[in-house]
């Protein structure tokens, strides 16, 4: 044996040796029959949480973003997706009130119920629960703020259609800013109240005519914007930044508490232009609330302390991105119904939490999700 080939035998010999020993280290103490768990991480508990429904929405609402807007999809920023489950207590397919009901108060529930379980009882929403706890609390839609959704957060009636009973519930509501449609419901109504009035004495600062984004906001206030008697206008129709508007000056005024805010910002009339049958309608409202998604990411991306959570109630119009005549150059969007459909509707998340929204679960347990990473 040449010296050289000694040596190298040596060497590797104890090379052998040293890693058999040092990996003999790093495996004991642990008998070998128990199982290595990796060591518990503390999960941050995320201090603000943006909740944002584009009511109707499925795959192919969203996909409609990367072919008919000139700007890359804020959906792409997220990293942690999910799909939900959304039939309610009584239809396999959901409305937007048992959808909404679900995401709020964690049950599910009859189509129509307002923040009411199967027996008409109310329960309490995830909203009045953080209230409570001493969070600035929101709701913003384009829709009347009287609306199955954003109602389903502060309201508690038997039917979605009570839009003059939850005008009332909202007055006197732990809301602390609300933006959207729905004015004629506070003042013209069929008992003649004046609930403008009553949410003024009750400190509310009402607005009806617009919203300046950057006004001044006073911590100890309460804001109502309240810009129509029905739904905003689409935004085919010239809406304008209205629902961006809303949501930045939401965001500016509930970030003053120190407590942390929960904000649902809804798009709701993806929903109408699925109902609609209308693509030019629904890609509109898809564009805006994917502008004001990237806004309210850049936010949470810059707080570091806010969890934002973006999901539908369910799917409408069994919207789909088909070929125009078999040319599969040619995008022609359809439909199938003009009502809502029972597929499964994606959640994205992004902020401290969001790992956990991955999956395929049902409406109910976002609800769950988030009491549980603010242990509640
Ligand atoms: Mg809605
Ligand atoms: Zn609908």
């Amino acid at each position: 044996m040449s010296t050289f080939r000694f040596q190298f035998i040596a060497i590797a010999s104890l090379c052998i040796l040293f890693s058999c020993a040092t990996k003999e280290i790093t495996t004991t103490p642990q008998s070998p029959s128990v199982p290595q768990t990796p060591p518990v991480k503390k999960k941050k508990a995320p201090k603000n949480i943006i909740m944002m429904i584009a009511d109707g929405t499925g795959i192919s609402q969203i996909s409609s973003t990367q072919f008919y807007h000139s700007k890359p999809s804020n959906y792409e920023r997220f990293k942690h997706i999910g799909l939900i489950k959304t039939s309610s207590a009584s239809d396999l397919i959901t409305d937007s009130a048992a959808g909404a009901t679900s995401f709020a108060s964690g049950i599910k529930t009859y189509n129509g119920a307002i923040g009411v379980n199967t027996d008409t009882i109310a329960t309490p929403t995830i909203l009045e629960e953080l209230s409570e706890r001493g969070y600035a609390t929101g709701v913003i839609a384009t829709s009347t703020i009287t609306h199955a959704t954003p109602a389903s957060f502060y309201a508690h009636v038997k039917y979605r259609k009570m839009e003059e009973e939850i005008a009332e519930a909202l007055t006197y509501s732990s809301v602390d800013f609300f933006a959207g449609g729905g004015l004629k419901f506070f003042n013209n109504r069929s008992d003649q109240k004046d609930l403008l009035s009553d949410l003024t004495k009750n400190g509310f600062d009402v607005a009806t005519s617009a919203i300046n984004p950057t006004m001044p906001t006073d911590p100890n206030k309460k804001y109502g914007f309240l810009l129509s008697d029905g739904g905003i206008p689409k935004m085919i129709d010239g809406r304008g930044s209205f629902l961006h508007d809303a949501t930045s000056l939401g965001i500016s005024y509930l970030n003053k508490d120190k407590d942390g805010f929960f904000l649902m910002v809804e798009g709701s009339q993806i929903d109408w232009g699925g109902h609609a049958n209308d693509a030019d309608y629904l890609i509109g409202e898809m564009i805006d609330f994917d502008v004001v998604l990237g806004k309210v990411l850049d936010f949470a991306k810059k707080d570091q302390n806010t969890l934002v959570i973006v999901t539908a109630d369910h799917e409408t119009g069994g919207f789909t991105l088909a070929s125009d005549e078999g040319n599969y150059n040619k995008i022609k969007p359809s439909f199938s119904t003009d009502g809502h459909s029972a597929t499964m509707v994606p959640v994205f998340a992004y902020g401290p939490g969001a790992e956990d929204f991955s999956g395929i679960y049902e409406n109910t347990d976002i609800y769950k999700k988030i009491k549980a990473l603010l242990k509640l």
